[in-house]
């Protein structure tokens, strides 16, 4: 029987204020002493207020609004409780039938087949970060376990998909497209291994022609794209194979354990009534004034989506360079200061995209912390056009660059790789060249064409690089045919 994959996603950002979201302490909770940015709000002590952090409903209400989502103009909170040791009230205030946005979606473009597709967007609400626990262990077997109320309080937005993504890898295309929007918006660093952003994935099988969907589980703990790709694909062979053999998916949350490469049972699924939701007594309900929203709309910046549309028009680029250089804004940010002053934009481009991002990557160095800045790079893509350094030479002295930051003019000076344009002097190694290798110009001579690439290729190891191709080229062949 044909059946189809259903996936809906629940997306925690951790929103880039400076402040947490009901106190004035301080988010800037990563590596700091356990437990020093707390105050009576954030730790729950009894009789302490929870007052609204403006600036959340700022960043709230702009990811909303790219996301093409519908506002509420009145909000309300909502007290959600369960009892966890980093949850310090014994409830998380948060929202539920009236939050901030709804409706909205967002376009995501497929490669297999070739599409563009709607995710539409069910809700998206603000609510508070828990605590974070410690389990310590000894010998493999729990000792005690810690908590660390710094992370409580931050404000977390949670973005809800309606189960439109058919296949683990469309989940993917649209989490990496979710991250830059939110990177672009500077709502969030979108850093999934640090857990500033977060996926639930549910997931559950369709029978084809049911109009029903299927049972679904719901997979947490996943804290890169990777994970989240094997996870899906895992628990998706999981759950066919259980209906294959007649058996029921039971609804419950799973957990991906990275080491077995497995989803293993956490709990059963908790209701909406188990929550106990009832509006948050503290809070005064929300209204959200028309003309704050129209001002947020009209600054909202250029998105991914923009501006790669603009880079292949302004800068030629194809929409493939352009999608890999406005994916990350830093990338994107790079290539337009370079090529404010160098205008072979392909050429910039592929070495962007080409030796930078391998030595950034291989270095992992951030974008931003680049050693080559852009002017560096056009110093040395100029060289190259001045026939002053081969590409081969210029690839090189890009490593030294990148290693010792110096400029591309000094590093040639320095290592006398200047190019060799020099006729005779070539000349003069062709010569040596030809002579060396009387079998090769005897192939030459007899039709083997390619074979004046070798010849090509020994004046290049002569040269230790210094002579230009193309010219070493036609001089090969007029003097091959003068033997
Ligand atoms: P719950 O009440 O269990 O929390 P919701 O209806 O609120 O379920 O949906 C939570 C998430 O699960 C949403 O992202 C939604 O798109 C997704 N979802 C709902 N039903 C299914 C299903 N049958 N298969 C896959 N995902 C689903
Ligand atoms: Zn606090
Ligand atoms: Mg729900």
């Amino acid at each position: 029987m044909e059946s189809n994959t259903v996936i809906g996603l629940e997306i925690h950002i951790q929103l880039l204020t400076d402040s947490k979201i009901f106190c004035n302490c301080s988010t800037d909770y990563i590596d700091r002493e356990p437990n020093s940015h707390t105050c009576p709000v954030c730790l729950g002590l009894p009789g302490a207020l929870p007052v609204l952090n403006k600036k959340v409903v700022e960043l709230a209400l702009k990811t909303a609004l790219a996301l093409n989502c519908h506002i509420n103009r009145t909000n309300i909170f909502h007290r959600k409780h369960y009892f966890y040791p980093d949850l310090p009230k014994g409830y998380q205030i948060s929202q539920h039938d009236q939050p901030l946005a709804v409706n909205g979606f967002l376009e995501i473009e497929m490669e297999e087949p070739l599409e563009n597709k709607k995710i539409r967007i069910n809700r998206i609400h603000m609510e508070e970060d828990a605590g974070k626990l410690i389990h310590l262990e000894k010998d493999g077997a729990a000792v005690c376990s810690l908590v660390d109320y710094n992370r409580s309080g931050i404000p977390l937005l949670e973005i809800v998909t309606e189960p439109d993504i058919q296949s683990p890898q469309e989940a993917i295309v649209f989490l990496q497209k979710l991250r830059n929007i939110v990177q672009y918006l500077g709502v969030c660093d979108g850093n999934l291994e640090s857990g500033s952003m977060r996926c639930d994935a549910n997931i559950s099988i369709r029978e084809e022609n049911s109009g029903r969907l299927g049972t679904k589980t719901e997979i947490k703990n996943m804290n890169s794209f990777k994970a989240i790709k094997e996870a899906l694909d895992y628990e998706v062979m999981r759950q066919r194979k259980l209906i294959e053999q007649g058996d029921k998916v039971s609804q419950e949350t799973r957990r991906w354990d990275e080491e077995s490469g497995e989803t293993v049972f956490m709990r059963s699924k908790e209701r909406a009534q188990d929550y106990r939701y009832f509006p948050e007594p503290d809070l005064l309900p929300l209204t959200i004034e028309q003309s704050w929203i129209d001002g947020i709309k009209k600054n909202i910046p250029e998105l991914p989506a923009e501006r790669k549309e603009r880079f292949m028009v302004d800068y030629h680029l194809s929409g493939y360079d352009a999608n890999r250089l406005v994916e990350v804004k830093p990338l994107g940010d790079y290539f337009e200061k370079a090529a404010k002053s160098y205008n072979n934009y392909k050429k910039l481009a592929n070495w962007i995209l080409g030796e930078l991002l391998h030595y950034l990557g291989e270095e992992n160095i951030g974008m931003e912390k680049s050693p080559v800045s852009p002017s560096a790079l056009v110093g040395l893509l100029k060289l190259i056009d001045q026939d002053v350094i081969s590409v081969k030479i210029a690839k090189n002295i890009f490593e030294q660059m990148f290693k010792t930051g110096q400029s591309a003019a000094v590093l040639v000076q320095n290592s006398g790789f200047t190019q060799i344009s020099n006729e005779k002097e070539i000349d003069g190694i062709i010569r040596i060249v030809l002579r060396d290798n009387p079998e090769t110009v005897q192939d030459f001579a007899s039709g083997k064409e390619k074979a004046i690439h070798f010849l090509v290729g020994q004046v290049m190891r002569h040269t230790k690089g210094r002579a230009q191709p193309d010219m070493v080229l036609n001089l090969i062949k007029e003097r091959i045919t003068e033997i």
